[in-house]
């Protein structure tokens, strides 16, 4: 905390950066962090690399910063990344290159420790937590605009303060945030309920592909490319729709398998949920090169659907061998 405190204070330029396929905490962190230290008199730039969609969720976050390529002037900023557990999550291996600084803030236990200094809290709820406490070291004022995103980063990674990661310390910054300004309501209605039609078609589509294998201790659905123009879906439509297979009765592991949409599959994006302690997706994400929490990881990879569920039930059965 310390090293990144006092190497945010030497510097002026940053360059922030997140993963792919951003989510709340993603770009909460990115945008949070980003307007304290402009409140420091810093330069900082937000920095998404390629041109992937951000989600219908999050498009109201007040982004219109947020650059796709990288400035002139990219080899004299210090690199931030945020929320990013592997230096593979940043869609530039460039920018890392040409950093001259790495600082590396983030909250997965796998993360690779890939910065110059690595701030790697495992037990904070979300990045957005370690930026909370990041800002408030380097004694910036917590405004409204600085809380939102902050509260956006907690209140979507915690699942609306409901999974295993709601700390008593989650819920206190979540305090703290709202008395800094952050709307609950407001965002709970524009995170939550303010879905495109579309979404509920392709959500349709999901529930009402899905199978339980493993005497229904796994369910898995899938996603095709041809559904987001089928329903009228745009790209970043089917963030968060993983979420709603956990809730079924038995169910222990939870996958949705997605086709890149609108193109022929070369990749597809496995997303996985752990709905019972006992159980770490990420060990079964690392095994086909992905990763991220013991509750929630994902990989992409190159076989079919039917190749994937097939593995992913042999992974599930192979981590709970002799454990039940
Ligand atoms: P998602 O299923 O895309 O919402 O991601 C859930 C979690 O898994 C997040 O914490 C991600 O950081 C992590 N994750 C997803 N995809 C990958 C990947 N390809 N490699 C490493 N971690 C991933
Ligand atoms: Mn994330
Ligand atoms: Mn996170």
């Amino acid at each position: 905390m310390r090293a990144v405190t006092a190497a945010i204070r030497m510097h002026d330029r940053f360059l922030l950066t997140t993963h792919e396929h951003p989510d709340g905490d993603a770009l909460g962190s990115l945008l949070g962090m980003h307007l304290g230290l402009q409140a420091l008199g810093k330069d900082s730039v937000m920095y998404l690399p390629g041109s992937g969609p951000i989600a219908g969720e999050y498009q109201w976050m007040p982004l219109d910063a947020l650059v796709r390529t990288p400035p002139a002037d990219q080899a004299k900023r210090v690199l931030l990344a945020l929320d990013c557990a592997g230096a593979g999550r940043i869609g530039d291996p460039v920018a890392l290159e040409r950093a001259p600084l790495i600082l590396n803030v983030d909250h997965h236990h796998d993360n690779t420790r890939f910065g110059t200094v690595d701030l790697v809290i495992d037990t904070a709820s979300s990045t957005g937590e370690i930026v909370f406490d990041l800002l408030t070291a380097l004694g910036v004022t917590i405004t409204p605009e600085i809380a939102e995103p902050l509260y956006v980063a907690l209140v979507t990674d915690t699942g609306r303060y409901q999974y295993s990661n709601t700390t008593p310390r989650a819920l206190r910054v979540g305090a703290e945030l709202v008395e800094a300004g952050a709307d609950v309501a407001g965002v709970f209605k524009k995170v939550y309920e303010s879905v495109g039609f579309p979404k509920l078609k392709l959500l349709a589509r999901v529930l009402d592909r899905a199978e339980q294998y493993e005497d229904g201790a796994v369910v898995i659905s899938w996603l095709v490319h041809t559904d987001w123009p089928d329903v009228g879906a745009g790209e970043g439509y089917s963030e968060g729709v993983i979420e709603h297979l956990r809730s079924v009765e038995g169910a222990r592991v939870v996958a949705l398998i997605r086709e890149p949409p609108f193109r022929t599959p070369v990749q597809r994006r496995v997303s996985l949920r752990a709905s019972d302690l006992s159980i770490d997706v990420s060990a079964i994400a690392r095994q086909f090169g992905g990763g991220g929490h013991p509750q929630a990881a994902g990989f992409t990879s190159d076989q079919t659907t039917a190749e994937l569920i097939e593995a992913i039930c042999s992974a599930y059965v192979a981590a709970t061998r002799g454990a039940a």
